[in-house]
């Protein structure tokens, strides 16, 4: 048969998923020997099976029975007992830690019999209709369902009544008349008496406890959390002992270091003459933990010590709950404690450095996702100003600007200079431009996959998503807090995003000391922070095997990158030597191949040789030593040319004034011509290269001239030719034959010969398939997963992003967007395929990312898996990608640790 129920004596923290985490840590501090209360710990299992078949599993009701049998034998107390009962808490505690989401039932075991015996055992009537009243009042809630304000608005009136304002002030009699309130709220609410026997109010309340596993909140927080629904919780049934006691009692909560900032010290709220919900009901002011130092000596060494117990047996910072009855100490709960994102960093350093960790599991202990939220300005933390709203904190950073309703408005004002701040209840692929223009927007409804949230996130917006509170009245131009404060369109407010809060007026952002230090600021002594980060990066550096290069286009890019621990560039685009003042050139050059003039096509591309090879002379020189892979023009030429609906209408009205148009004219005959359904898959990439003769011949001109000049000046350039869209071995082999006329023309010209490689993107699912084949003429290859994204699911981001994600991620077609995320299963196959086919053929090929993705952790820690050299992505995630290079070489080795 089934063994449903565990003593705490019988557990471990091994023991989780049956026990849950709650239960599994009781037993496991019952083992290590210290003060908890004797208990049992009913199974996940048991749960299952309840939610599977709407009864407690047979056989399960015996096993209460022994169990409690043995605690009642433990405490020499039974339950219900006229003189001095037992009373039992009925707790939950799922797999994953949810707090304040599933209930608990206190000080059952008081019934009208053995009030009074309580009240002689304890030697405290108070005490006795204080567990009383709580526990009609939480069962009442719990187990009968009966809405929380009845009980409140009794105790409330009873205050009132004796003209009073804290509970404390209630005494014995009064809380006596209280309980018959109650109980009468219980009878008239749920239409029965509050049971009297104890074994009934245990077996309801345990059942309460499996049903809340299912209510509507617990499911949601599941939700958002990615916790699965089919865990279950475990119950936990433990003695009660009494933090509501005059003299020498109270309960608290405490962490063995800040989880705010990772300070060491012990950090903690205590609460006098309480029992546990208090101190997070807020309903008194909580003492800091220092002041039990002063209350109860003895009783706060041995915590202190208790924590250094724990912490050292857990190697982590824990959080506890414990409570004090009449001077003597109870541990209730403990386990391995949340924590902010610099917490986590400071507490991993520490821990090493005091030798409980090593270097590797310092490593595991934080996450890229954590160093991004450090990277990104911050209010000041010294501010007085409080949140007049707190919501999703769905994008991070920091966010200040005027408030608008509309995303017309916010376009209008952005454009004159303005910054503003998008306020809407939610947003929807109309907002687009608006969200576009914004520094944040800020809706009331939504989570972290709603529309906002997810294109925020994908621009690199700040979002507060879901600020429920907020009456949002987009026609009358305001919204409305919580307290009534109306705030209108022009006003000023402050987001942060990384938080979920809403301020009001100008918050003072400060740059990310990380950053600063990334950038080159040696950190001060006491910036602990910096040097915990410091030390794990460094670390992760030495275990990578990726290495990290940055997307960048400029020799400003190429500099920060650098500073930012970039290791080369994965991918310098070259577009955007196109645009600006040589937007000229370029027309010419269109027009003249347009017309078939040679010698003017041959004169346009050579006035634009010079400026593209001091680009590039420029990039080379910053990035000395370094590979840089440049790549070829990629977009489409119209994207170089003035606005097709705008040159008709100059045209037009040229015209109806007499005027010469000839020039325009032809600009527009071209530009029609070029015209694209879907540029996106039209002539782009090789395809341009192969049909516009002279243009990636001057490109690698260029280049190769650069890096002469380069090396003549005694640098060591490291070029590297990327050819972009590919889809057929063939399209490579025509203009990498053609580059290397153009190498081998400039080595003679120079008299000195630039070691240059040729490479491709790999980014259509073709190119992909045919790998093996592209190898022969590729040197390298560089997934650009971007695109491959595109093409290999069917759409293109820019419309897809803003219409249909949102629901896609709430129907969890993904459980991330294909664009942050790589998708493994479609997208991945492609790569590993490519990998594979593209080393068999070249067993030294090289091989990298250059896509968004090779700065987001998961799709890091799978490039890593199929092999690739290097990862490439913005500047600014460059440390991120560094931290999780390194994590994924821990992260191998705890795998093949597990199939051993
Ligand atoms: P949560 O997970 O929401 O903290 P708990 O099951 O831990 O719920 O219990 C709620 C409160 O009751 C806590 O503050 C806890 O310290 C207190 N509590 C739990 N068990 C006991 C007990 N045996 N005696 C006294 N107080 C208890
Ligand atoms: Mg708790
Ligand atoms: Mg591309």
């Amino acid at each position: 048969m089934t063994k449903y129920v565990y003593d705490f004596g019988e557990g471990d923290r091994t023991m989780a998923s049956l026990l849950g985490g709650k239960g599994a840590n009781l037993a496991e501090m019952t083992r290590l020997g210290l003060p908890v209360p004797p208990g049992f710990v009913i199974s996940t299992q048991a749960c299952r099976a309840y939610l599977a078949t709407g009864t407690a599993p047979a056989g399960l009701a015996a096993e209460v029975d022994a169990h409690l049998h043995q605690l009642e034998r433990a405490t020499g107390r039974k339950l219900g007992q006229v003189d001095g009962p037992l009373l039992v808490a009925v707790r939950s505690g799922a797999r994953f830690s949810m707090p304040g989401m599933m209930e608990t039932v206190l000080n059952i075991g008081v019934t009208d019999d053995s009030v009074d015996g309580l009240a002689a055992w304890a030697g405290d009537r108070r005490l006795a209709w204080d567990s009383y009243r709580r526990l009609l009042q939480m069962f009442g809630q719990t187990v009968l369902g009966i809405d929380a304000g009845c009980f409140a608005g009794a105790l409330r009136a009873a205050k009132d009544a004796k003209g009073v304002t804290g509970d404390l002030e209630l005494d014995a009699d009064d809380l006596r008349r209280l309980v018959g309130e109650f109980k009468a709220i219980i009878r008239e609410r749920s239409g029965r008496e509050f049971p009297q026997d104890p074994r009934e109010q245990l077996e309801l309340a345990i059942e309460s406890v499996f049903a809340s596993w299912n209510t509507d909140r617990a499911r949601t927080y599941r939700r958002a959390e990615r916790i699965p629904d089919d865990l279950g919780t475990a119950v936990n049934v433990c003695a009660m002992v009494f933090g509501n006691l005059a003299e020498n009692s109270g309960t608290g909560v405490a962490f063995t270091r800040d989880p705010a900032t990772g300070a060491p010290g012990v950090y903690g709220d205590y609460l006098a003459n309480a029992q546990g919900e208090d101190v997070v009901a807020g309903i008194r002011n909580t003492l800091p933990l220092e002041r039990l130092a002063q209350l109860q000596p003895a009783a706060y060494e041995q915590l202190t010590g208790i924590m250094r117990t724990l912490e050292g047996h857990y190697r982590d910072l824990c959080d506890v709950e414990f409570t004090i009855e009449r001077g003597k100490l109870w541990m209730l709960q403990t386990r391995v404690g949340k924590r902010t994102a610099a917490a986590a960093f400071r507490i991993a350093d520490a821990l090493r450095e005091e030798g409980l960790i090593d270097a590797d599991e310092a490593l595991r202990r934080v996450s890229g996702a954590q160093l991004a939220q450090l990277m990104f300005p911050r209010f000041t933390t010294d501010t007085a100003s409080r949140p007049i709203a707190t919501g999703v904190a769905a994008s991070p950073g920091a966010a200040v600007g005027e408030v608008v309703f509309d995303a017309e408005t916010a376009v209008r004002r952005a454009k004159a200079g303005v910054a503003v701040i998008l306020v809407r209840r939610e947003t929807n692929p109309d907002d687009l431009d608006g969200l576009i223009h914004a520094r944040g927007v800020l809706t009331s409804r939504g989570g972290k996959t709603s529309h906002a949230a997810v294109v925020a996130r994908g621009i690199g917006r700040t979002c507060v998503c879901g600020a429920d509170s907020l009456d949002i009245d987009p026609v009358a131009g305001r919204f409305t807090t919580a307290d009534g404060m109306v705030v209108v369109e022009g006003d000023i407010v402050s987001i942060d995003g990384t938080a979920g809060a809403v301020y009001l007026g100008e918050v003072e952002v400060v740059p990310s000391p990380v950053v600063e230090y990334f950038e080159g600021r040696q950190p001060g002594p006491y910036d602990q922070l910096v040097r915990a980060v410091d030390r794990i990066v460094a670390h992760a550096d030495a275990l990578g095997r990726l290495e990290v290069r940055a997307n960048a286009d400029t020799a400003a890019d190429a500099r920060r990158a650098r500073r930012l621990g970039a290791t080369g560039i994965g991918l310098c685009r070259t577009e955007h030597m196109f645009l600006g003042e040589r937007r000229a050139l370029v027309e010419r050059l269109i027009l003249a191949a347009d017309a078939g003039d040679t010698a003017e096509r041959e004169a346009a591309l050579a006035s634009l040789l010079p400026l593209q090879r001091q680009d590039f002379i420029d990039i080379l020189a910053e990035m000395d030593g370094l590979p840089v892979t440049i790549r070829l023009l990629d977009p489409p030429l119209h994207e170089f040319l003035p606005d097709r609906t705008e040159l008709t209408a100059r045209v037009a009205a040229a015209k109806a004034l007499g005027q010469a148009v000839e020039v325009p004219e032809k600009l527009l005959r071209s530009i029609n011509r070029l015209h694209e359904q879907n540029p996106m898959l039209g002539m782009r990439g090789v395809r341009l290269g192969l049909v516009l003769p002279g243009l990636y011949e001057m490109q690698v001109r260029a280049i190769a001239e650069a890096a002469t000049v380069e090396l003549a000046a005694g640098g060591r350039p490291h070029v590297e030719i990327m050819i972009p869209l590919i889809s057929d071995a063939r399209e490579l082999q025509i203009v990498a034959e053609r580059a290397r006329r153009v190498i081998d023309e400039v080595a003679a010209e120079s008299g000195v010969r630039v070691p240059l490689r040729i490479g491709t993107m790999i980014e259509l699912p073709r190119a992909a398939l045919t790998a093996g084949r592209i190898a022969k003429t590729a040197e390298f290859f560089s997934f650009g997963t971007n695109d491959l994204t595109q093409t290999t699911w069917g759409f293109s981001r820019d419309d897809v992003e803003a219409s249909f994600f949102p629901t896609y991620l709430d129907e969890q077609v993904f459980g991330s967007s294909p664009f942050e995320t790589v998708d493994r299963d479609g997208v991945g196959r492609l790569i590993a395929l490519a990998v594979a086919e593209g080393r068999a053929t070249r067993p030294d090929l090289g091989l990298g990312v250059c896509g968004e993705h090779g700065g987001d952790p998961e799709s890091i820690h799978f490039f890593h898996e199929v092999g690739l050299d290097y990862v490439s992505c913005s500047p600014f995630r460059v440390p991120v990608a560094r931290l999780e290079a390194g994590r994924a070489v821990v992260g191998e080795q705890d795998r093949t640790t597990d199939n051993r």
